[in-house]
């Protein structure tokens, strides 16, 4: 069973006028099979948290440890995260200039899975996720990104959660400027993943109304950095009511 733990994590950014730290001390530990949802304000450090998993370059990490079943994710390159079980969907995707849906879906299956998924499989496996997630079949030839409508995205996104079968997916605010029916069609695609019992999700979000068709196992309140609270799905609900005033200041200094 994979499990992510995420030790101590200290991340800093070069800024303009010097190094900046964002995380401030991060513990989580994430098993398949369990949801986990993220919470905080905005610019409190959650895509921070995110890209540092996946490796992005940008985001240096001065202290702390990032463990997938024990290895060491932090010492291994982007694309040995992704073939170690990691996967990140992006809060803003990027386009791929020139490359279409369905060749970079095949690439990436190729990567993670260690071989070419057999063709006449693998366009009927793309075929049928395309339609879970309510997507036209003519998207897969459209370049990745390019032009895509917000809801477009984040389909792609979970089309690409549902094809790769990640150990441990980050989901970083996959909900944001979703309509009603976008986020119910993009909330199955997770649901249908999580219940394979082969995942374990990290939610990460500003809103609570994700929350209304995923359900956590764990809430944890993000600010300044750090976790700052966690619970059960009732923590949600709180948030819900009171906000995020009652933690913006906590976890501020060390
Ligand atoms: P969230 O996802 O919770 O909204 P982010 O992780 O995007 O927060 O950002 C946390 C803080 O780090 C913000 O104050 C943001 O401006 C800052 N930050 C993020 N990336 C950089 C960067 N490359 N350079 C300078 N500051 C950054
Ligand atoms: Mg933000
Ligand atoms: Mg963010």
């Amino acid at each position: 069973m994979a499990t992510l733990e995420i030790r101590d994590l200290h991340v800093s950014v070069d800024a303009e006028n010097g190094p900046r730290e964002i995380l401030r001390g991060v513990d989580l530990t994430v098993k398949q099979g369990e949801t986990h949802a993220i919470m905080g304000p905005n610019g409190s450090g959650k895509s921070t948290l995110a890209y540092s998993v996946a490796g992005h370059p940008k985001y240096r990490v001065t202290g702390g440890s990032v463990l997938l079943d024990g290895e060491d994710v932090l010492s291994m390159t982007v694309d040995e995260r992704a073939r170690a079980g990691l996967f990140l969907a992006m809060q803003y995707p990027v386009e791929v200039a020139g490359v279409s849906v369905s060749n970079f879906l095949r690439t990436a299956a190729t990567a993670t899975r260690g071989e070419a998924p057999k063709l006449r499989l693998w366009v009927k496996e793309v075929k049928e996720a395309m339609e879970r997630l309510q997507m036209d079949p003519a998207f897969a030839e459209r370049n990745v990104n390019e032009g895509f409508s917000g809801g477009e995205k984040k389909r792609h996104e979970i089309l690409q959660l549902e094809l790769l079968r990640p150990k441990i997916a980050i989901l970083d605010e996959t909900d944001s400027g979703l309509d009603v029916d976008a986020l119910r069609v993009v909330s199955e695609g997770v649901n249908r993943v999580q219940a394979t019992g082969q995942i374990g999700t990290l939610l990460i979000t500003h809103y609570t109304r994700i929350l209304k068709y995923i359900r956590p196992d764990h809430v944890h309140v993000f600010a300044g950095g750090r976790i700052v609270e966690s619970g059960g799905a009732e923590l949600a609900d709180k948030l819900e009511d009171e906000g995020y005033e009652a933690y913006t200041g906590k976890g501020e200094s060390a």
